[in-house]
């Protein structure tokens, strides 16, 4: 039987953590905000938009919507980033992606400033997370992995890490990450030759590879610790599943994260931690 690895516990860690550093914020006359910029009206975004604005609330970030119409132009849309930008109110700036066809989604993440960039899309944020340089911020989700690898104390140090999926979101920034804790990372992805082999050969692997369940039994082992970043709407069960096959898993592996209930619960209070370390940094 596998130790889950509950994202809630995370969370309410981290919850503490901002809780007091917010509150020394407002004491400072600073009130920690999150700007939502969405572009139309996709029920994904909205969920998460609501989601956010909930978890902003329990640890008392504010919120400022701002909503525009699927049929934006451009450069409508480049104005309102840089009104953000230029809100000294507001201290992140979340904008929803994919954005729709017609708009150029490399200019709109471009007129983002990197210190407001708190889910990590601009190439001021990975070039922090590449060089160490500590500028901008992280891409959530990777970062969400290492939360919870530091809260269940588990050491990457010398440790065979194996990454399975190369995005620029979750994949290379997670590899790189486990790299600055000392790990040994391999990364696997679609031109990977045998990558079962490679995937048990790891100590600490992490999906992502947006395969509903195609991690099964031959790509684990005994003593493992995966990390399920995948998340997918299983219509058959009607239920999320991850990218691992969790049933596989869980009497294999030492440890696992659920699906719901594990990355991605930890992904958005990383996000509002974003906001509130944007917020300091302005101090
Ligand atoms: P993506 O489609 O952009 O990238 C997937 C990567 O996996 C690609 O590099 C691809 O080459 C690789 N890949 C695909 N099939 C593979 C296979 N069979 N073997 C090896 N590599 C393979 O996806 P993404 O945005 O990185 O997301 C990955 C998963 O994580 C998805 O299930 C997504 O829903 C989920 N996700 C979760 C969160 C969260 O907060 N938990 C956030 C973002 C994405």
């Amino acid at each position: 039987m596998a130790e889950l690895l509950k994202g809630a516990d995370v969370v309410n860690a981290l919850n503490d953590k901002m809780i007091a550093e917010i509150e020394i914020l407002k004491s400072k006359g600073v009130s920690p905000t999150l700007a939502i910029l969405r572009v139309g009206e996709r029920p994904d975004d909205i969920s998460y938009e609501k989601g956010a604005t909930k978890r902003c609330g329990t640890v008392g970030v504010d919120v400022k919507n701002v909503v525009l119409p699927a049929d934006v132009a451009q450069d409508v849309l480049i104005q309102n980033v840089e009104t953000l930008n230029n809100d000294d109110t507001v201290h992140g700036v979340l904008i929803f992606r994919p954005l729709p066809k017609h708009l150029d989604e490399d200019a709109v993440c471009a007129a983002l400033k990197p210190e407001k960039d708190v889910d990590g899309i601009t190439e001021g944020s990975l070039a922090g997370v590449f060089t160490g340089s500590g500028k901008g911020f992280a891409p959530c989700t990777a970062q969400a992995c290492m939360e919870i690898l530091d809260y269940y104390n588990i050491d990457c140090k010398g440790k065979r890490a194996v990454v399975i999926g190369r995005s620029l979101v979750v994949g290379k920034p997670a590899a790189i990450m486990l790299m600055g804790k000392h790990a040994t990372v391999t990364v696997c992805h679609t031109r990977t030759v045998d990558m079962p082999a490679v995937a048990r050969n790891a100590e600490i692997l992490i999906v992502a590879a947006g395969k509903m369940e195609g991690i099964t039994k031959e790509y684990l082992s005994p003593g493992q610790t995966v990390i399920d970043v995948g998340i997918n709407w299983n219509d058959a069960k009607g239920k999320l599943c991850g990218d691992v096959k969790f049933d596989d898993a869980e009497p294999v592996v030492a440890a696992i994260t659920p699906v719901p209930g594990g990355v991605g619960t930890v992904t958005t209070s990383v996000l509002v931690s974003h906001v509130v370390e944007a917020a300091k940094n302005i101090l």
